[in-house]
């Protein structure tokens, strides 16, 4: 359930979804943007869902999720674990160590390393790394988000590609 009264469009509650304007979908995605926030939708993060979803619209190969972050502004970066990093290091003819000395630490996950946006390996416009990248590029705008040991989808509504999928979903189409 979106808290609309909290982002000053508690008006919406009283219009059904698909009367909603481009104009109503663009107040409420700008929102969730600008409170550092993406909604979280009843569906498992898995990869079957994912592929689902994410064929409801396309890349715009803008290259914005390389340079930065919709979900956290003050700390842009990207998560790995260590087989995506051993992968990314090999490719890169470099070391697991040297490339990890170059990352910080996650938070919370003790074997993953953050790479910060905008990203070392995002170059002329695009991935230099795209066949090894970590699974968290491949899944964007959709991201995971643990709850009660589930994981469900996190949409990020900093691109149109994401805002797309969320709007489908909103209107149940
Ligand atoms: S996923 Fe979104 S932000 Fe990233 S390149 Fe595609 S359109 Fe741009
Ligand atoms: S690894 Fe590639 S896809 Fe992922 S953020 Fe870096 S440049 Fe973008």
């Amino acid at each position: 359930m979106i808290d609309l009264d909290k982002y000053g469009l508690g008006y919406l509650k009283m219009k059904p979804v698909n009367t909603w304007t481009d104009d109503d979908f663009t107040k409420l995605f700008d929102s969730f943007v600008s409170d550092n926030s993406a909604p979280i939708v009843d569906i498992s993060f898995n990869n079957q869902n994912i592929e689902a979803l994410l064929a409801l619209s396309h890349c715009r190969q803008c290259g914005n999720c390389c340079k930065t972050s919709a979900i956290d502004g003050n700390n842009p970066s990207i998560i790995a674990g260590q087989e995506e990093l051993k992968a990314i290091a090999k490719k890169t003819n470099t070391t697991y160590e040297q490339l990890s000395a170059k990352l910080v630490k996650h938070p919370m996950k003790k074997d993953a390393l953050c790479i910060s946006l905008p990203c070392m390996f995002y170059a002329d416009g695009q991935c230099q790394i795209y066949d090894v990248s970590p699974k968290v590029c491949n899944t964007y705008p959709l991201t995971g988000v643990m709850n009660e040991d589930v994981s469900y989808v996190a949409i990020n509504l900093g691109c149109d590609y994401g805002r797309d999928i969320y709007k489908w979903l909103l209107k149940g189409a």
